[in-house]
């Protein structure tokens, strides 16, 4: 029998004289803001283990009437832009207003290369420090929808916990900031300066989806580029399709080295939160984003069970070649292994009627 080796960075003997916390301890111990307990409840919900969901869907359903009231805040923007940079000093700069801040992260590269951009311990550390601060990375190793979904419950538990202010990063990849921005009431877009070069590369989408574009590391030698940056994005915010007709995308310039215009942008957020609630908006909005939970929840879901499904599994190398070498139509082949799923869901739900 070969064993295989414990990586070095773990713990074994830890791990398992840890006490296995029952329901009611996950939800009195994130109620009482225990940051502990709150990080062993969001390994609950990440958990990929069938046998854990039912505990997780129950710390969730004990928790969400103490859920709503945080300030949700995604933040995108490139790779180097200064995320890190300025989530750390933003967030240092709410916990001095008394605020309590969580960070998730939202990171769809750790499913394609099975390592987090954003996991590094070098980012945001004063944030990661600081007693009345909460900060979480992506989980690994899951598909965008995973991830999302995970996102999305992490970030009800942080609010049951106390956080008042949840800020959700995500790289400006692939369909990411769609995703977070359909889970926040305010979405905020860094860019650099230098917008000539950029306009051109950036995905129209986001300047659409923006509801504050603030110009960063408006600093030094670059201030002047940040100001004539400015300038382009509000004149091309102007020929956009707007998400909310009441709201006029403001492009500050900020610096997250300096500080810079990290006050205003706060100040903004709450503006805008004061407009999309005098205009129903946000109620709106809210329930939209529950909805559209739901049916993700479901999409990933049946996915799952379809693909995990053994009668599936026996088709579906076969079919797959099949529709590569084009013996046989994809549709033809989708209904085919639906056929299949179908078949032996029902048989197995006569078979077990529990
Ligand atoms: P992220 O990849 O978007 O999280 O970006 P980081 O926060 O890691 O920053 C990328 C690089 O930009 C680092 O070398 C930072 O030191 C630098 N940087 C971040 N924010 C600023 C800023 O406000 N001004 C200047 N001049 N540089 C910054």
């Amino acid at each position: 029998m070969t064993t295989t080796p414990e990586p070095p960075n773990r713990r074994p003997q830890r791990r398992r004289r840890r006490r296995r916390l029952s329901i009611d301890d996950y939800v009195q111990g994130v109620l009482k803001g225990d940051r502990g307990v709150l990080a062993r409840a969001i390994t609950l919900i990440e958990s990929r283990k069938d046998s854990d969901r039912p505990a997780a869907q129950a710390v969730l359903q004990a928790l969400l009437p103490h859920t709503g009231a945080a300030v949700r805040v995604g933040i995108t923007g490139v790779p180097g832009v200064g995320k890190s940079t300025f989530i750390d000093a933003f967030g240092m700069h709410l916990l001095e207003q008394g605020h309590r801040v969580a960070v998730l992260a939202v990171d769809p590269s750790s499913a394609i290369s099975g390592g987090s951009i954003m996991g590094d311990k070098t980012r945001m550390q004063r944030l990661g420090m600081a007693e009345a601060a909460f900060v979480r990375p992506s989980p690994s190793g899951l598909s965008l929808g995973g991830v999302t979904r995970r996102t999305r419950e992490s970030l009800l538990l942080c609010e049951a916990a106390g956080y008042d202010v949840i800020l959700i990063e995500t790289v400006g990849v692939g369909q990411s900031e769609t995703v977070v921005a359909e889970m926040v009431d305010t979405f905020l877009v860094l860019m650099l300066p230098g917008a000539g070069d950029e306009l051109q590369g950036i995905k129209r989408g986001i300047l659409e989806m923006a509801d504050i574009l603030a110009v960063n590391k408006a600093d030094g030698d670059n201030r002047l580029r940040a100001q004539a940056a400015r300038q382009e994005y509000q004149a091309a915010l102007r020929y956009l399709h707007r998400r909310d007709p009441h709201w006029k995308t403001p492009v500050p310039l900020i610096s997250g080295q300096t500080g810079e215009g990290l006050p205003e942008i706060w100040e903004t957020i709450g503006l805008h939160r004061a407009q999309l609630q005098e205009t129903g908006t946000f109620n709106q909005r809210r329930s939209e984003q529950r909805l559209r939970w739901m049916w993700d929840a479901i999409e990933e879901q049946l996915l799952s069970a379809f693909h995990e499904t053994q009668a599936v599994q026996a088709q579906l190398k076969g079919l797959e070649a099949a529709v590569k070498n084009g013996e046989r139509p994809p549709t033809v082949a989708a209904e085919a292994l639906i056929a299949v799923f179908r078949e032996s869901y029902s048989s197995s739900s006569q078979s077990s009627p529990s």
